[in-house]
């Protein structure tokens, strides 16, 4: 059972609980991306599991017609056991998906996964026309590049500053760098995209900016952030009439997610904590 301290950033260790949080969010004009928490699949068998969860997922999410979509990581589905099987096991999710108006988000993971997570996302979203999205990252120096690629690409892209500790032959390893990079991603984005843009941040800077980018283009945009981070300036942006997602992961492996969060940031501890005390 999934215990009171880890309940801050997981919705639930069951797909019915994840829904659960989707309706309740919905509820506060917040709608949800719902994420089975799962990486790295050596065998096929688990990544083929996790394909048929999001399916069936995919179809609870339809039938309750929640503001709910899923994003799925691309070594959940396959990818380290080769291109193909990640192609192969993504396209079937996304057609389920798109048959049923339901958006899917591709995660983005380390560098070396970049190239062939894009092609395969470029692929899908010009056959779906849209209805699918994926991440990019600001630490990463190619990505000004694939973002300028990805103007002529339908679907959406999400803008984060990378969670990956890459090396600095490929990525920006200073914060500063690193926050300036993002900016300027915003800017050419918000002033050449038709509208799609993502912004994976907490950071009160970065969603200021967007909305003076989005003030001065009229590009559109939504605020995409985690369960447990900043749950209240959520459901303020989402009042003042800002359109707000949450990344809500669930399902049995949270534990690593869990310390993800505390070793990212030691207060979130001390947040976990005081939601389990009630004060
Ligand atoms: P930071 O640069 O960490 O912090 C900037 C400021 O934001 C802080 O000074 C503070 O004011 C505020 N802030 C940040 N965290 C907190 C907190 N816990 N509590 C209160 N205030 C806080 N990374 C990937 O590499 N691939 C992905 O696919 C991916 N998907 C993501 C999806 C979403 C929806 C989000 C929100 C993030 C995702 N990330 C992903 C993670 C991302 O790359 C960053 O590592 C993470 O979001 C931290 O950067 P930040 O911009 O939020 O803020």
């Amino acid at each position: 059972m999934l215990p009171p301290i880890a309940r801050r950033f997981v919705a639930g260790e069951s797909s019915d609980a994840a829904l659960d949080h989707a309706r309740e969010l919905n509820g506060r004009d917040v709608s949800v991306i719902l994420n089975l928490l799962g990486e790295h699949y050596d065998e096929p068998d688990p990544a083929e599991e996790d394909a048929a969860t999001y399916r069936h997922l995919v179809d609870e999410i339809a039938e309750a017609d929640l503001d709910a979509c899923i994003s799925i990581k691309p070594s959940q589905l396959g990818l380290d056991l080769g291109a193909d099987a990640f192609r192969t096991l993504v396209t079937d999710v996304t057609e389920h998906a798109a048959d049923r108006d339901v958006f899917v988000w591709i995660d983005m993971e380390d560098y070396t996964t970049t190239d062939v997570t894009l092609d395969v996302f470029t692929d899908l979203a010009r056959e779906h026309d849209g209805g699918v999205g994926v991440c990019v990252q600001a630490n990463l120096k190619r990505t000004r590049d694939d973002v300028e690629r990805l103007a002529d690409v339908p679907g959406k892209v999400r803008f984060v500053k990378g969670a990956y500790d890459e090396p600095a032959s490929v990525a920006y390893t200073d914060k500063g760098r690193v926050n300036e990079a993002y900016r300027d991603l915003l800017e050419y984005a918000f002033a050449e995209y038709d509208g799609g843009i993502a912004i994976g941040s907490h950071d009160p800077e970065m969603i200021d900016l967007a909305k003076e980018l989005h003030d001065e283009h009229g590009t559109d945009f939504e605020v995409q952030m985690l369960m447990g981070v900043r749950e209240d300036a959520q459901y303020d942006l989402a009042a003042e009439g800002y359109e707000v997602w949450q990344y809500a992961p669930y399902g049995g492996k949270w534990l690593s997610y869990f310390w993800r969060r505390v070793r990212e940031r030691k207060e979130n501890l001390f947040f976990a904590l005081r939601a389990v005390l009630g004060r």
